[in-house]
């Protein structure tokens, strides 16, 4: 006879392993060992995240204050953000010009660099973007795209048979050329943005089809879909090819749509917005490296991610450039956990 508990228990598994299986389109076998306490990576051994994207040198004008040419690009917010919770494997195009500091910054963090790739005689990236009175709207003044525009990223043999993948904000045509030299990835998700939409709408269409998960905000979510509704924009993604979208809706919050599960979660309140540079690509950081380093795809997992990535990109923005994010450590993360819980629960 079965107890109820351990009847309770095996349903729940079955409907974690559904869940997972709905969401990532892959056989979970190829990737997870099960044991009593629920879902372990094989060998129990953390799983890292594969990161491809921008590295930058960035301008950046606030109403306060003006820093020139620190480090930024999608590649490195996010890496650094998801670095707080697994490994990072990091694949990124930069030029001559490029500091042997920041690579160094990048190690001391758990994020491998073996992917960044140098080009010999070229110029790293360059953007731009100066801030309007409210802190959120912003433009870009320049883009110099120098190496980034003929960015064809080669993924070193050993991040090849990734099993966590994010591409960070880039040419839908870059993200592309990732997947064809993955071999068997569980969950690719992508970053995009309104450039995109407007310049590359095939390319973007053609990477739909091929991820998981897309990470966008409110008005491009509006923009890809035609829908005025956050929600109904959120389920017409899904009819494009990703089992899942997070649409990020500014000091508004997130939300998560899965055909089984819609997820809210509220802004975290910040007080002292330095920089808002880098705040979308850290909540993905955030977001992407907890799931990897949980290795499942539940109900709680997402919750518990949308809930680091809001917190990642909150920290972002204390500072310029990766600047907060050097003076803190995972306990402070977890620390703003407990306060953000507190706040929220009702
Ligand atoms: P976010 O504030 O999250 O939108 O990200 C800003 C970062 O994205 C900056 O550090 C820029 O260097 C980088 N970025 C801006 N435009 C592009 C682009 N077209 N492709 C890749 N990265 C970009």
């Amino acid at each position: 006879m079965i107890s109820p508990q351990r009847c309770a228990f095996i349903i729940g598994k079955f409907f974690r392993f559904v869940n997972y299986f709905a969401l990532s389109g892959y056989c979970l076998q190829e990737i997870f060992c099960y044991n009593a306490t629920g879902h372990l990576p094989l060998n129990n051994q953390l799983m890292s995240l594969l990161v491809i994207g921008s590295a930058a040198f960035d301008t950046i004008e606030t109403p306060t204050a003006k820093r020139e040419n620190i480090l930024g690009g999608s590649a490195a917010f996010a890496s650094y953000a998801a670095s707080f919770f697994c490994p990072v494997n990091i694949v990124c195009v930069v030029g001559e010009d490029w500091k042997q500091e920041y690579t160094a910054l990048f190690t001391q963090h758990g994020i491998n660099t073996a992917g960044v790739e140098i080009v010999p005689g070229g110029k790293t990236f360059r953007w731009s973007g100066k801030y309007r009175e409210n802190m959120n709207d912003r433009d870009t003044l320049d883009t110099e795209l120098n190496v980034l525009g003929n960015f064809q990223p080669k993924l070193p043999e050993e991040y090849r048979r990734a099993q966590f993948v994010f591409l960070a904000n880039g040419a839908p045509s870059t993200g592309l050329a990732a997947i064809d030299q993955l071999e068997g990835a569980s969950l690719i998700v992508a970053d995009t943005m309104d450039l995109w939409l407007n310049i590359a709408r095939q390319d973007l269409d053609a990477l739909l089809s091929k991820i998981s998960g897309l990470i966008l905000n409110d008005s491009e979510a509006k923009q890809l879909t035609g829908e005025r509704n956050v929600i109904t924009a959120g389920k017409k993604i899904l009819t494009m090819g990703p089992k899942f979208a997070v649409i990020k809706k500014g000091e508004h919050g997130s939300v998560f749509i899965s055909e089984y599960e819609t997820y809210v979660i509220p802004a975290f309140p910040i007080e002292n917005v330095v920089d808002p540079t880098g705040a979308g690509d850290s909540f993905a950081g955030g977001f992407m490296g907890y799931i990897a380093s949980q290795g499942n795809l539940d109900g709680e997992t997402i919750k518990k991610a949308l809930v680091y990535g809001t917190l990642a990109g909150g920290l972002c923005v204390e500072g310029f450039s990766l600047d907060r994010f050097q003076e803190i450590s995972r306990s402070e993360i977890d620390k703003r956990l407990e306060q953000f819980r507190k706040m929220a629960a009702f």
